[in-house]
């Protein structure tokens, strides 16, 4: 048992994961554990079930079988492997959104300016570019807060130097707090986490796991 802001937390745990679509089974029998704290990362190729683990541990999905645990108690925030930006509310406003109170515009235009694009708050998603989009997504995401974070590809389309910088708020912004990220990308699972689970599917396997010492 491990305490976060005083706030009591259990191991996350996937005990016996089984889940198909149709004829197509996506998990059979995953068993998987996650830090309280830090990063883990998931490392699979495109197919393997690792945005389907996500949505099962974020609730938006139920397994078949199997238990999930230690996620309960917890407010999630989920960047989804899709920006999923509302089209018709501006940069600022799509962050706004996740935010309580008066200044939740200020202090939104603020979530834009770290992630770079404090120029852009007035902007709709049709207008910035891939990248931008997805540092909005990011940036919300962020804003959000929570006690676990369910991070999906984050940085797809982003260029080398924002990768980094948002590489860097994330670990700021998020620490002591459990992530877990989905990556095709070795160097940043190397680089950002403390477990790397190196999975291939479908259905989910485990092919190996890391502990990252550095
Ligand atoms: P990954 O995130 O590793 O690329 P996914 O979890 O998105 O993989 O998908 C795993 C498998 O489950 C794929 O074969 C995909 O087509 C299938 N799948 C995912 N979501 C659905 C769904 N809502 N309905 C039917 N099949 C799905
Ligand atoms: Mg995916």
């Amino acid at each position: 048992m491990d305490f976060i802001l005083g706030r009591k937390t259990m191991e996350i745990k996937v005990q016996n994961a089984v889940k198909s679509y149709g004829s197509i089974k996506v998990m059979d029998g995953l068993s998987l554990s996650f830090p309280s704290d830090g990063t883990a990362c998931l490392f699979g190729p495109s197919g393997c079930g690792k945005s389907t683990l996500l949505n099962c541990m974020a609730g938006l999905e139920t397994l078949d079988s199997g238990l999930i645990s230690g996620v309960k108690n917890l407010q999630i925030s989920y960047l989804f492997q899709e920006d999923r930006l509302l089209p018709w509310n501006t940069a600022a406003q799509n962050i706004a959104a996740v935010l309580q109170g008066k200044d939740r515009m200020p202090r939104a235009e603020e979530w834009l300016r770290r992630v770079g694009l404090g120029g852009a708050r007035q902007q709709y998603p049709c207008q910035l570019s891939g990248g931008m989009r997805r540092r909005v997504a990011i940036a919300r995401a962020l804003a959000f807060g929570g006690d676990l974070f369910l991070l999906d590809e984050p940085f797809q389309r982003l260029d080398a130097h924002s990768k980094n910088e948002i590489a860097d708020l994330i670990e700021k912004t998020t620490a002591g707090k459990p992530k877990i990220m989905v990556t095709h990308d070795r160097e940043e699972a190397n680089r950002l986490s403390d477990i790397i689970y190196i999975l291939d599917g479908i259905p989910i396997k485990i092919l190996d796991k890391m502990q990252n010492i550095d």
